[in-house]
């Protein structure tokens, strides 16, 4: 049995080349692979219907490898695993031999290439010429491209990797597949990592086989259609949160101008003003300041492209006309711009924790007992902000909470469970009321160099969200609302009578 020969080759003490067959094949000492490559995640052992246990079959498909970087390894092992013969061709097998599982062959690029049906490009696209010698062994063989190129290469070549190994190898067929699992993910197995394999080629079949071996592996196939989708799949690994990108430079430029803005009132103007020296809150006060000024300024941005978008509508009188690309995108990133919302609230409620930690805190408090005890005062107790301040963090905390569930029904895995009216119930109706309320109460008017105190400012734009909604909430505004999302339109292209419980309607809307 091949398996057995190769186990008892790997106990050699020594790297030994073995002639079988006419093909020289290369075995490793049985110390180099101990450890986790050598483990084989998937037992070699199946379990019959009767419950015995019996070998997997030695007549197991097989598959070469061309290449023996880390790539090359990790497909190894996963291979060997799901119960494939693997043939591993490399230039100096010698040399290689002893970093692949026992159960692999490995040997040189040409006799590795000979059997297999199905053969991994494990090599990097500036070396695919070299294998150019190999063409008429592959012909009519399925070549799969791992390859990811760099992003200078992916702006330089305007022919995806595949394509171009396709156009080097015309007689065999090529598939693009598994280059978006990593090395690490193939090693550990699916259970750790990306799941989904992305999969393209021109011919059926062979992207077939491909899928198969993919789902044999305990990896999800995803057929992305034609070859010429390779170039897509190419790109994906190159993604750095693409969708993140806006947001985050949102909530950054926010940040920057109330930290300024902050800045000048709670620093700048006692140091103008009356010489006190407060740079001292620059690190956590002022930070801490800033943040809900983000955190509600971000989440008003969640909902105010719905109401431009509703206005819009109104005055089109349609729905069927395309909103402008600004608004296009900006309603696409709501989840993003809700999330980092919720990040800064989270920051918020940590700054806030760590107040009376402060050393500047605890002088105050110090001055303020020996000032009471000075001015012989004996109770502090000033009724008006004791019920501010309890009502601040009270709602503060609901704010939060109720972040915090917008944040966790916007994770796939959640949103995925509940159903359109379930998901826009909590999105729109439980988050919407909380945002302003825990303001209110937070500062007195106080201006400084004639400037509102920050969280007046704050409160601006969810007031004219709030306002905004109020007037949608309007019979003649609600009825037109709800009968341009059903399909009517202003210049009667769509004839439409409003049915009896139209306010289903409204809800099956998705802007
Ligand atoms: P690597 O460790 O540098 O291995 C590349 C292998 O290419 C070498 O070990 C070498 O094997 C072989 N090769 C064949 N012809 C060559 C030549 N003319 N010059 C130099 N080397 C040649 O790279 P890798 O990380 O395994 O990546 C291999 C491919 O997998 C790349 O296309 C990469 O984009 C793709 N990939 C890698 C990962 C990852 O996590 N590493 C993930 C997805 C996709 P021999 O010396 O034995 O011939």
């Amino acid at each position: 049995m091949a398996a057995k020969v190769h186990g008892q080759q790997a106990a050699c003490s020594t790297i030994t080349s073995l002639e079988k067959e006419g093909n020289a094949t290369f075995s490793r000492p049985a110390t180099a692979m101990s450890g986790e490559m050598d483990k084989p995640l998937i037992s070699r052992r199946l379990v019959d219907s009767d419950g015995s246990l019996t070998e997997v079959p030695n007549k197991a498909p097989k598959v070469g490898i061309l290449g023996s970087g880390d790539f090359a390894r990790s497909l190894a092992t996963r291979l060997v695993s799901s119960g494939f013969s693997v043939v591993v061709g490399s230039r100096n097998p010698k040399r290689t031999a002893g970093l692949f599982p026992s159960t692999a062959q490995v040997t040189f690029q040409e006799e590795a290439v000979s059997s297999p049906q199905v053969i991994f490009v494990a090599v990097f696209r500036e070396h695919y010429s070299s294998l150019c010698c190999l063409g008429d062994q592959l012909a009519g063989k399925i070549l799969v491209d791992v390859s990811n190129p760099t992003e200078k290469e992916h702006l330089q070549n305007h022919q995806s990797n595949a394509e171009y190994l396709a156009s080097l190898f015309p007689a065999c067929t090529v598939v693009k597949a598994f280059n978006v699992i990593s090395a690490w993910a193939l090693q550990s197995g699916p259970r750790d990592g990306n799941r989904q394999v992305l999969i393209c080629s021109d011919q059926l079949e062979a992207k077939h086989t491909i899928s198969e071996m993919a789902r044999t592996m305990g990896f999800t196939p995803l057929d992305m259609g034609s070859l010429a989708s390779a170039r897509e799949i190419e790109a994906i690994p190159l993604r750095l949160f693409p969708s993140w990108k806006v947001p985050i430079l949102l909530a950054l430029g926010l940040f920057v101008c109330f930290y300024a803005y902050n800045f000048i009132r709670d620093v700048l103007h006692p140091y103008v003003r009356k010489h006190e020296n407060k740079f001292y809150k620059m690190p956590l006060s002022v930070v801490n300041t800033t943040l809900p000024c983000v955190a509600y300024v971000m989440l008003s941005l969640v909902y105010l492209p719905g109401v431009l978008a509703a206005a819009l509508q109104l005055r089109r009188g349609t729905k069927y006309q395309r909103f402008p690309d600004w608004l296009d995108h900006w309603l696409q990133h709501r989840k993003q711009i809700g999330l980092l919302s919720f990040f800064f609230g989270m920051l918020h409620a940590l700054y806030s924790f760590c107040l009376p930690l402060r050393r500047s805190h605890r002088y105050d408090l110090v001055n303020l007992a020996v000032k009471q005890v000075l001015d012989n005062k004996t109770r502090l107790w000033v009724e008006e902000e004791v019920w501010r301040m309890e009502i601040y963090l009270s709602m503060g905390v609901l704010a939060l909470g109720t972040l915090a569930l917008l944040a966790v029904t916007s994770l796939p895995s959640i949103a995925n469970s509940l159903n359109w009216k379930e998901f826009s119930f909590v999105q729109c109706q439980v988050t919407r009321p909380q945002a302003p309320g825990a303001t209110i109460t937070a500062e007195k008017n106080h201006y400084k160099f004639y400037l509102p105190p920050t969280f007046t400012l704050t409160l601006l734009l969810p007031c004219v969200i709030i306002l905004a909604k109020g007037l949608f909430l309007l019979p003649c505004l609600r009825r037109r609302l709800t009968k341009i999302r059903r399909g009517w339109e202003k210049d009667g292209a769509v004839k439409f009578m409003l049915p009896a419980d139209h306010v289903r309607g409204e809800k099956t809307s998705h802007v």
